[in-house]
């Protein structure tokens, strides 16, 4: 029988209804998605024991010929069938149960590659419904392909069902890459990775399918991500009139300082994307302390004065704040009406300044990340900032729509990671890097302890605040939020232990006039010390602040821990960062130290990938990218630099729907 990549796979003779069904288990219905169907793993039959040398429950593998067979039935129908192998080390029993016709294969004199887990059985090995295959000479097919399976199938029957597929098939998929790209890209083809990633002959054989097929996903993957920013970034944008560069001087000049060059390009960017209609999407990634803040600024600031409304969202209330704090005599000094809203305020001044949002007579309004799934209506939306945040999917689309006339949309994030995986996990949206920054390299020199050398810490407080140095002691989060009992309990200590050192302490569930009080007097000088959970994490700005103390600090994740490392040292002075790690289990205290050694966001944000994988990157769907096959973000980079490269190159080339029908289409015969 012939196939074409459409064919139900309901229509080969081996498949009845019972196996159909299992199939679709596993999303195949027609022959092509037994094509990408790629194996789970291979298993390396040139990698076998001496059956002397096993170990009770380990899984392995064993060549042997077969020595005789046993059948019986223990119950009516069940047929129980044992077949002894030896390899001249050793024998060994296999059991098979339910499978009699197995006694035909396993012919006395043949020879086996069995794979399984070792067994005791009344003192002696044996293995249960092993995998096997039978060796056979001049062989080159040394990895077995293993796939995923359900109900009933098994990796024989798989493996048969997509030889068959590959034998019958008259077309393949399309070949993407013509013959002198694939030569500039080392690929190899279609119809090559495809027999090969199944059926593999070499080593090196099975490396060129992977290559390929990996770079075709994610060649693919990116196409999807261009051609849906292209048409998120075409929608008409709410505020968009023609402003000038020159904007970008006279921002500067109500600064008290220069611009970096990073911080001028990122405002030259938005206002080039304003003048050429375009909705602005875009992620700007920079180091803590690059000077995000200001660029955020500049974009509220541009929207207001043409007549726009613009919000700023922060992750929390206390960063809220201190945004407010910092910039409201800017806004002010400009005319601009600048408001607050945090949920915790009373509800008659929550009410005033939902009207002015409304009717227009607030310009800039400063919240958390929770203000835009309120009630609130604009007048004339036209810029939302996040701070902090690391997501842009359906959710925040959504809102965006809801919230009227298409409003600007800008995401400042501190950790950093790879441009190309942050291209591909923010698609949509483009990316500005700040790189340099504005008051040189920062040194913070971190130092791990355990639990029972917190004296040295105390010691080190005293030492710090008898020289009127200021800094953070921090408390875990627990799952849910904040662990706000741990840091009332390390707070009461530090009093005890400490006396008249000036200390305050602050969660989230302090009353907002409350936490304004405590951070102000910390801003002055007057608390030298600040025990906190981690509100202060993203964004907390107090360039005194030399040290921070992080408790239980294996709790916490490197990105994390790096962001509250950023809190200090911000002054120009060397800072300091002390780790306590209360339960130092395996992994943990290399995980820290590779911490400690690394400087940069970037390196850690490497060493954070290489930790966590990509699974945690993408677990959450929000980043709306479809579950990989073959790639993995982190591991295959490379590949992925080079597929967007490759991407974007035939946008140079051909039109959106040329595209779309060409690559991401259904495909076209092959011949
Ligand atoms: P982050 O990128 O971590 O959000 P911030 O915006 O909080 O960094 O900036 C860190 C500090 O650097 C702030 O005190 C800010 O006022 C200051 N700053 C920002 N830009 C400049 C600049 N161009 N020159 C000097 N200081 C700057
Ligand atoms: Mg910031």
């Amino acid at each position: 029988m012939e196939l074409n990549l459409d064919t139900p796979l309901s229509q080969l003779i081996s498949v009845g209804k019972k196996r159909e069904k299992d199939l679709e288990k596993l999303g195949l219905g027609r022959t092509e998605d037994i094509l990408f169907f790629y194996p789970r793993r291979y298993l390396d039959l040139r990698n076998f024991k001496k059956i002397s040398a096993l170990v009770p429950f380990e899984t392995a593998s064993v060549k042997g010929n077969v020595l005789g067979r046993e059948e019986r039935n223990i119950r009516p129908r069940v047929s129980y069938l044992k077949v002894i192998i030896s390899d001249g080390s050793g024998i060994l029993p296999l059991v098979f149960f339910n499978q009699p016709y197995l006694k035909d294969v396993f012919l006395p004199g043949s020879q086996f590659f069995v794979h399984g887990r070792i067994d005791l059985y009344k003192g002696a090995f044996q293995v249960s419904n092993p995998l096997y295959e039978e060796d056979h000479p001049g062989r080159r097919d040394w990895l077995l392909p293993l796939y995923s399976l359900s109900g009933s199938l098994t990796q024989k029957y798989m493996r048969k069902l997509v030889k068959i597929v590959l034998a019958s098939l008259r077309e393949m998929p399309v070949e993407m890459f013509p013959l002198s790209e694939r030569q500039d890209l080392g690929l190899s083809n279609i119809r090559f990775a495809i027999q090969n990633i199944h059926f593999p002959l070499s080593d090196m054989n099975l490396e060129k399918a992977r290559n390929y097929l990996i770079f075709r996903e994610f060649f693919m993957l990116q196409l999807n991500l261009l051609l849906n920013k292209k048409a998120e970034q075409s929608l008409p944008a709410g505020i968009s009139t023609v402003m000038d560069r020159g904007l970008v001087k006279i921002f500067e000049s109500f600064l008290p300082f220069k611009l970096t060059k990073p911080q001028k390009t990122v405002m030259e960017e938005i206002i080039s994307d304003i003048n050429d209609g375009k909705s602005i999407r875009r992620l700007i990634h920079g180091e803590v302390g690059s000077g995000k803040t200001v660029v955020a600024v500049f974009a509220l600031w541009i929207i207001a004065r043409a007549g726009g409304q613009a919000a700023l969202l922060a992750p929390t209330e206390i960063l809220a704040e201190q945004h407010y704090l910092n910039w409201q005599e800017f806004f002010l000094r400009q005319n601009i009406n600048i408001s607050i809203l945090l949920g915790q305020m009373p509800e008659k001044d929550k009410e005033n300044i939902r009207k002015s949002l409304e009717e227009g007579s607030t310009g800039v309004v400063v919240g958390t990340h929770s203000i835009l799934t309120e009630k609130l209506l604009f007048k004339n939306l036209g810029m939302v900032v996040v701070d902090e945040q690391h997501k842009f999917g359906v959710g925040q689309r959504e809102m965006l729509k809801q919230k009227g006339k298409n409003p600007h949309y800008m995401v400042m994030s501190a950790t950093p990671i790879p441009r190309s995986v942050a291209m591909t996990l923010y698609g949509a949206l483009d990316i500005s890097t700040m790189g340099e920054l504005p008051k040189g390299e920062r040194k913070v020199v971190t130092y791990i302890f355990q639990r029972d050398e917190k004296e040295k810490i105390y010691t080190f407080l005293q030492d710090q605040s008898s020289l009127c140095r200021q800094g953070y002691v921090v408390t875990p989060s627990i799952d849910a939020g904040e662990d706000i009992e741990s840091a009332v309990a390390e707070c009461d200590r530090i009093k005890k232990r400490l006396p008249g050192v000036p200390v305050s302490l602050i969660h989230g569930r302090i009353p907002h006039a409350e936490k304004e009080k405590i951070m102000a007097g910390f801003r002055s000088g007057e608390t030298r010390m600040l025990v906190s959970t981690t509100v202060i994490e993203s964004g907390i700005d107090v360039p005194e602040a030399s040290y921070i103390v992080i408790e239980q600090a294996e709790r916490f994740g490197l990105a994390q821990l790096h962001q509250l490392r950023g809190r200090v040292g911000r002054s120009g002075d060397t800072g300091y960062c002390m780790l306590v790690v209360y339960e130092p289990e395996e992994g943990v205290m290399e995980r820290l130290e590779e911490f400690a050694n690394a400087q940069s966001g970037f390196e850690i944000a490497e060493i954070d990938l290489k930790i966590r994988g990509q699974g945690d990157l993408m677990g959450t769907r929000q980043h709306g990218i479809p579950p990989l096959r073959i790639g993995n973000i982190i591991r295959d980079l490379e590949i992925l630099k080079s597929a967007r490269n490759q991407a974007e190159k035939l946008f140079d080339k051909m039109t959106d729907e040329e595209i779309q029908e060409k690559f991401l289409g259904r495909r076209i015969n092959e011949g």
